[in-house]
């Protein structure tokens, strides 16, 4: 039987990376996309294959859509047909208001977020539907419980652009519904991960714990898991579904 087809965009680190080797695990072939970090991506690829799993790894800035068109077409040359994605590449920035936000880092937050996760959801849906001879398959966007607070005093922008997520996981559930393609998202809360670097707090996720209900921030594993139950059979009548994975908040 051939292993069914995924890919982590952003897969080089965190929930990624996880992921991915949860899926390997479970039986999928994985194909890992960074932007910058290739010896974490090669070194995952090595761990997965010294498990008997299938990995490669592809760099792409999914951001650029010469990028993604060489991603998916990579794909298809090595892995075959694709049977899922997690649109999961992302990024945040520096704590701050919005007035103090300019249109360098607007424009990176968004391209990344947003135009990112269109253009992969795009090409996979081009090989998943079955309008376009494919035979159906799943998306799983990684959104985050900051589109529904709305991150005040922090990044309002990332948050928005998690809501634009939201929206996109709507919208093209219905969508392709009738294709064969679910689409749902995973709304993470606080998780441990090397992303809280780049607010400038790394400890974030820690000094945040009392604004939990669960008082504490959640793993990566715990991510993990809820991404790869929403790409598994088990979730077959399961889409256009905003999953909170939040400990409560
Ligand atoms: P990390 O910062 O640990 O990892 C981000 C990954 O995305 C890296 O593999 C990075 O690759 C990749 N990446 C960044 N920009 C691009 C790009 N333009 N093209 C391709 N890959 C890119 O983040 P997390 O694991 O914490 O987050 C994963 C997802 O979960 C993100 O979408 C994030 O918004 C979301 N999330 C995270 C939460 C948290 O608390 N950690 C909470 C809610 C949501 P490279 O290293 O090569 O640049």
């Amino acid at each position: 039987m051939k292993n069914k087809v995924v890919l982590i965009t952003g897969g080089s680190r965190g929930i990624g990376a996880t992921t991915a080797k949860l899926a390997s695990k479970k039986g999928w072939a994985v194909c890992i996309n960074y932007k910058n970090s290739h010896s974490q991506a090669e070194q995952l690829v090595n761990e997965i294959k010294a498990s008997d799993g299938i990995a490669i790894a592809v760099q792409a800035d999914v951001s650029i859509e010469k990028d993604v068109l060489r991603l998916f077409g990579t794909i298809d040359n090595k892995l075959g047909k694709l049977d899922a994605l997690v649109n999961n590449a992302g990024i945040i920035a520096k704590q701050a208001k919005l007035v103090d936000i300019d249109i360098e880092r607007l424009q990176r937050v968004f391209n990344t977020n947003i135009i990112g996760s269109f253009l992969c959801a795009r090409e996979a849906v081009k090989r998943m539907s079955t309008k376009h001879d494919g035979t159906g398959g799943c998306i799983v966007n990684i959104s985050s419980s900051a589109a529904r607070i709305g991150s005040p005093n922090e990044f309002i922008d990332y948050a928005a652009s998690k809501g634009a997520i939201d929206t996109m996981t709507l919208g093209l559930a219905k969508e392709v519904a009738e294709e064969g393609i679910r689409v749902n998202a995973i709304r993470p809360g606080l998780i441990a991960t090397e992303m809280h670097q780049d607010t400038g707090d790394m400890d974030r996720p820690l000094k945040m714990k009392n604004a939990i209900p669960m008082k504490r921030a959640g793993s990566a594993d715990e991510v993990a898991n809820a991404i790869v139950w929403a790409m598994s059979e088990e979730a077959s009548y399961v889409t256009g579904a905003l999953i909170d994975v939040a400990g409560g908040r």
